[in-house]
């Protein structure tokens, strides 16, 4: 049977953990121009001289969270994070909860930080060395544990936004980290999905997920003995990647250097897979890590299985399709390409 019989005309697909449905229409993907092309949205770049993140121009920005130095000494630091300087929260003050009749309100506060990735603003994600890269996740650890300290924040979540079609407003690489003061409802989601998961069957649904997809193979994009790139049976977008570690664990903060060095070379891995497919697309990336287990005098027991049933991962979402009002009309994700000619597709590539 080909792919085109198995697929045509299209298919709902249900997705376990986020508990979202996807239409996977392959027809529509054959429409001519159907992916968005970078050179159609053009964004600035911006020189050292002009780049507000750029080694030249420290004074531009607040005083550093952190400051990873150079160890080839050629620039002043290597990677910075500083606070936001137009934050969506402030780390100020103290969280009030209150309602307004049947609306519910939180005070504001929260962290916004971005991580300059680089002293210069020519370089891209793509252009990292798994060194460069792997030094960016330790940051990303060191800043997570910090915030993590804190008992306001509900929530720690770390992003990039790469290139303009992926909302990135400063075409200088950076990601950003953000505390917040409630749960996000797509990670109460998660969480509820994995925990009730969890409840059933004494597993966790990312092992189960796993070993099902190692059984299958036919959405592996590449795997190693200590992470597996896939794209997900109900693939939001075209060319959507999860990447899971094999080992259980609830939390990318306490993993270890050796296995930050292993996802360093998956990251680098799965970006030169979709740079040379997809010629180099903007794209979204988000690291899924288990939220602050804070304990509520109403629910003791409510994070009891959080490390048993949670498992963090990482997902990268290239932007080379626009969701319109379907999508935000229903919630329902339309995905032109089939994860499994997806998957197909970028495990020919060579990444090297
Ligand atoms: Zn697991």
């Amino acid at each position: 049977m080909s792919q085109d019989q198995e697929f045509s005309p299209s298919e709902m697909r249900w997705d376990p953990v986020y508990r979202t449905w996807s239409i996977i229409a392959p027809e529509r993907g054959k429409r001519p121009g159907s992916f968005l092309r970078k050179e159609d949205f053009p964004q600035k770049k911006l020189s050292d001289e002009e780049s507000p993140f750029s080694y030249l121009n420290d004074h531009a920005t607040p005083p550093p969270i952190l400051k990873i130095s150079d160890p080839e000494g050629k620039y002043p630091w290597k990677i910075k994070v500083i606070p936001n300087k137009y934050p969506v929260l402030r780390v100020e003050g103290i969280i009030e909860r209150s309602a307004e009749g049947l609306y519910d309100i939180i005070s504001g506060v929260g962290a916004h930080e971005v991580v300059i990735e680089h002293p210069r603003s020519e370089p891209t994600s793509y252009d990292l060395s798994v060194n460069e890269i792997l030094e960016i996740l330790k940051v990303y650890r060191e800043r997570i544990l910090d915030l993590k300290k804190d008992i306001r924040f509900r929530y720690i979540m770390v992003f990039k936004n790469e290139g303009n079609l992926a909302g990135a407003t400063i075409a200088h690489l950076h990601s950003q980290i953000v505390a917040l003061p409630e749960r996000p409802l797509q990670i109460q989601t998660l969480l509820n999905s994995m925990r009730e998961h969890f409840d059933r069957k004494e597993r966790c649904l990312y092992c189960d997920i796993l070993s099902e997809e190692r059984k299958i193979g036919k959405r592996i994009v590449f795997e190693d003995e200590n992470f597996v790139i896939l794209c997900p049976f109900a693939s939001q977008y075209p060319f959507e990647l999860l990447i899971l570690p094999i080992e259980h664990n609830h939390a990318f903060e306490f993993q270890s250097d050796r296995l930050l060095y292993a996802l360093a070379l998956t990251l680098h891995n799965a970006l030169a897979r979709l740079g040379k497919s997809l010629d180099r697309p903007h794209f979204n990336l988000a690291i899924i890590t288990a939220p602050p287990a804070i304990p509520k005098l109403t629910r003791p027991h409510y994070w009891s299985s959080l490390k048993e049933d949670f498992h963090w991962h990482l997902r990268i979402l290239p932007r080379i399709v626009f969701q319109a009002g379907f999508e935000w009309g229903s919630g329902i994700y339309l995905n032109p390409v089939p994860p499994e000619e997806a998957a197909a597709h970028l495990k020919e590539i060579n990444p090297y």
